[in-house]
């Protein structure tokens, strides 16, 4: 007899799945007290103990519809920061009225039909990771539903000739590896988000993976896409180019739910990696780290991660284990003496094919780092972020849990912005607090040939009123979206515009810019039923 494994339960109020969890680290938690102060644990509130307000009549839906009270808990808000906390503490302004589970396109389609005649809103739901507020159900005279697309999902077809793999919208990381497994193939897409999102959400919000260096970002892998919106349909076939107009592709990809329903994409996939492996080397400061990466990426290295921490970020790491493993102080002490001192920054070299291209582009890293007088720690650092690389969120749910709060904001700008794009965001997220200190980390996450992206981590103790605690979160959010558009950087290299940045997307997109995107939303959805926050409504809503 064939046993499968039961599906694993998510979590309501936190990350990820029930039985998970990642402690913070007892150097980690000292270091926190020394930077930002002593804190106050706080406990969750039971969400099963939650009195949930009626859900609102719908209409017929031809799909599976629930309105079972976990379920409208589970769909009600993303996982950002202040999903996180509404959740924990009981707090939601509005829950959706059902979540429904079409299977196939023709349901969703029908489903699109009737909640627009109806005036029902709909958002889109993939594996409701957004932490850009763009899943949230927000207060509303009309009825909301989530639609969930885990129904809609699998392999539908693979042509290993061409490289490319048809598969439904709604599956999830690992379902979507699996598959292709047995082809020996990979997409190769890996977020820290990977266990619970989908390839629907990823190209909905312009995803980007951890080894997208290697592999492209979510837009270098959409080669067609069937969308499917209130009023027309988008059938765009897989080609490997073509200059037959605007490339309509790009309208789905980024469109956040607000266009229409990413039914399914064919993707580019490529031949499964043997092996990988990841190097870590200690460069003796920030502006050489930067210029290595720079120089790595301009050569042509074939690398399939970068990744380099400042000098806060590389002495949080080595100090709690979080960014590889700890080290002692013996082992600190041989590491400045071969010049990895104070404000050295560690920097992670991921490689992945044959043992012999590892071997060979590790060899070449390790010629050219030398250059900058890198210190190589070998590979150790790096297997142990390999294996704990999906369980870092759970780190952010125990930080809350002892009355820490913390949250990431990323950003992208050339080389020649970058060096003050990273003051200024580290300047303007330490100072805006009058009365509580911020503890700031950065890393390079992802490089480019013209510029690269940049990922700040932030620390803050928690107020024990849930509102007063969001307003904390949301003047350092407020403050720093206020600071990229002037030092030239993007409001988001990966997670999207969603509701929380939609204020400030005018300032990118130009008013004319967000006004013909709007138009195309009116053409696919006249009622405007579909996540109507997201993208275009210029309301700040950070707080809601
Ligand atoms: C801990 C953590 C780590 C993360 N790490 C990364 C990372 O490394 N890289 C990265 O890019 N992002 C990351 N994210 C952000 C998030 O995971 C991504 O935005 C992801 O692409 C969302 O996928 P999802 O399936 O969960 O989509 P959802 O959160 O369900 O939806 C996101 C948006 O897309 C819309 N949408 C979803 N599916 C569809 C569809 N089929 N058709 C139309 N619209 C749709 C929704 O309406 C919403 O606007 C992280 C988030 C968390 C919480």
């Amino acid at each position: 007899m064939k046993h499968t494994a039961p599906p694993r339960r998510r979590k309501l109020n936190a990350w990820g799945f029930e039985g998970v969890s990642f402690s913070p680290p007892r150097p980690l938690r000292s270091w926190l007290e020394e930077r930002i102060g002593p804190p106050e644990p706080r406990s969750a509130v039971d969400p099963r103990s939650l009195r949930l307000p009626a859900p609102a009549r719908l209409p017929d839906l031809p799909v599976p519809t629930s309105d079972d009270p976990a379920d409208r808990l589970l769909h009600a808000r993303g996982r950002g920061f202040s999903d996180l906390v509404r959740l924990r503490t009981g707090t939601l302004p509005a829950l959706p009225d059902a979540v429904v589970r079409p299977e196939d396109a023709t349901d969703v389609q029908e489903v699109l039909r009737i909640c627009s005649r109806a005036g029902v809103r709909v958002i889109p739901w993939g594996g409701g990771t957004s932490v850009t507020g763009g899943v949230n159900t927000l207060p509303s005279a009309a009825p909301t539903v989530v639609l969930d697309l885990e129904r809609l999902s699998g392999l539908v077809a693979v042509d290993a000739r061409s490289g490319h793999a048809r598969v439904r919208a709604g599956t999830l990381g690992p379902a979507l590896e699996a598959a292709l497994a047995p082809h020996r193939l990979t997409l190769g897409h890996f977020p820290q988000s990977w266990e619970l999102s989908t390839l629907g959400g990823w190209v909905a919000t312009r995803s980007s993976g951890q080894e997208s260096l290697g592999f492209g970002r979510i837009e270098d892998l959409v080669a067609g896409l069937e969308l499917v919106a209130p009023a027309g349909r988008l059938s765009l076939p897989a080609l490997p180019a073509s200059a037959a107009g605007p490339d309509l592709r790009q309208l789905a990809l980024g469109s956040e739910g607000r266009f229409g329903v990413i039914t399914e994409a064919t993707v580019r996939v490529s031949p499964r990696p043997a092996r990988r492996a990841v190097e870590a080397f200690l460069l003796p400061q920030w502006e050489d780290g930067v210029e290595a990466v720079r120089e790595m990426v301009l050569a042509g290295l074939p690398l399939h991660m970068l990744r380099l921490s400042d000098p806060t970020e590389t002495e949080v790491g080595l100090a709690t284990g979080t960014g590889g493993h700890a080290w002692s102080p013996l082992a600190r002490g041989w590491l400045r003496l071969r010049g990895a001192g104070p404000g050295s920054c560690l920097l992670l070299c991921g490689a992945a094919g044959t043992p012999r291209e590892i071997r060979w582009t590790l060899g070449e890293t390790r010629r050219l780092l030398k250059r900058y007088r890198a210190v190589s720690l070998g590979e150790g650092p790096g297997r142990r972020w390999l294996l704990d690389r999906f369980r870092h969120p759970y780190l952010r749910d125990g930080l809350f849990d002892l009355g820490w709060a913390t949250d990431t904001l990323e950003t992208a700008a050339s080389w020649s912005a970058l060096p003050g794009l990273y003051r200024a965001v580290r300047l303007v997220l330490a100072s805006t607090l009058p009365n509580e200190e911020v503890a700031v980390l950065c890393h390079v996450s992802h490089a480019y040939r013209d510029g690269a992206s940049l990922y700040f981590t932030f620390f803050f103790r928690d107020a024990e009123d849930p509102e007063e605690m969001i307003a904390l979160w949301a003047a350092l959010k407020r403050a720093a979206t206020s600071v990229l558009p002037a030092a030239a950087g993007t409001l988001s290299h990966h997670h999207g515009i969603g509701s929380w940045h939609a204020p400030w997307y005018a300032r990118e997109a130009g008013t004319d810019g967000v006004r013909l995107l709007a138009a195309a939303a009116r053409e696919l959805d006249p009622q405007g039923i579909l996540n109507p926050h997201v993208l275009f409504d210029p309301v700040d809503r950070l707080e809601v």
